[in-house]
């Protein structure tokens, strides 16, 4: 059975206090970071939801009926939608009844993600919801939601562990000698994400997209290459660690040596790049990295968004000293 993550029992308390008293919302929007498990905190909301007979403080039993056809898979009262892979839509799940009398549940990840076809339907069925529908909704970026959608759900907001509960978490998980503190610094205590860092090929995909940045920023590389093959493997990586790198060389240029920075082990590189450039244009730099990592949840063409950033860098390098 799915385990509930240490840092994530608070905002599951709240949503079982509400349960108890019959007074959980149709519709749960789950924000927090990436890489904190939401995903996984919802399918273990849903899997209680539908359980016949639910464990004090609520999670499942994994013994009945429910809960069997939640681990094959199958349960014909839940309805995963995943918009980003299966292109699953959400209309006509809420007119059927339940198959069990019970609550019908549907969970839609990233909602973000939902075309404006799956919105509209999914907005229906918020202003009128059935008495035993339970949706959640599951989103790093609540802000890209249409408004109307946020505003018929209520929030639940994940919070980030603190250090000591991540590490303790992430040191158990890892492969003995991984360095627990360094991927937490990378992911910004996301727990999730600093394990497929350290797990995956992650910091050697990383090391790959600094050298290839570098090379781009001395002109050594051509921007709109690089532009196409990040932008085929996905944008929202390399523009993750741009931003990343963007906030430690600004906070580099303004704290001086000794500031807190995500990349210690690039200190000495960031530092470098980031005295070869005007601060101000380093903000609005990474201003726009931010911004095009926001449209990345939208139609976008990643390659597109990419070559924009990285032609906004070579003219940051060439604009030094102005
Ligand atoms: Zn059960």
């Amino acid at each position: 059975m799915t385990e509930l993550l240490p840092w994530m029992q608070d905002t599951w308390d709240r949503l079982q206090t509400r349960t108890a008293s019959n007074n959980l919302p149709h519709a749960v929007l789950l924000t927090g970071r990436a890489g904190l498990g939401k995903q996984q905190f919802a399918r273990l909301l849903a899997q209680s939801l539908l359980c016949d007979e639910p464990l004090d403080g609520g999670l499942p039993c994994g013994k009945c009926r429910g809960c069997a056809l939640n681990t094959a898979g199958s349960h014909p009262d839940l309805s995963l939608v995943m918009p980003e892979s299966d292109g699953k839509q959400l209309i006509g799940f809420f007119t059927l009844t339940s198959q069990y009398a019970g609550r019908k549940v549907a969970l839609v990840t990233p909602a973000e993600a939902m075309n404006a076809a799956a919105a509209n339907s999914l907005l229906k069925t918020l202003e009128e919801p059935p008495a035993n529908a339970v949706i959640i909704l599951v989103t790093d970026r609540p802000s890209v939601l249409p408004a109307t959608i946020r505003s018929r759900c209520q929030t639940f907001h994940c919070a980030l562990p603190s250090r000591p509960i991540a590490r303790h978490w992430l040191s158990s998980q890892l492969v003995p000698g991984s360095d627990a503190d360094h991927l937490l610094n990378l992911c910004g205590d996301a727990p999730l994400a600093a394990l497929a860092l350290g797990n995956d090929t992650g910091l050697e995909q990383r090391a790959e997209i600094f050298a290839q940045f570098e090379a781009v920023g001395r002109q050594q590389q051509d921007p709109l290459q690089i532009a196409e093959s990040w932008g085929k493997a996905g944008a929202r990586e390399p523009l993750n660690w741009l931003h990343n790198w963007a906030a430690d060389m600004i906070r580099l240029r303004q704290a001086g040596d000794g500031s807190r920075i995500h990349n210690e082990d690039l200190r000495s590189d960031l530092q470098r790049l980031s005295n070869t450039v005007d601060l101000l244009d380093l903000h609005e730099w990474r201003d726009a990295v931010a911004q095009a990592l926001r449209l990345t949840a939208t139609a976008a063409n990643d390659q597109m968004l990419v070559e924009d950033v990285l032609l906004g860098w070579v003219k940051v390098g060439n604009r030094r000293g102005r």
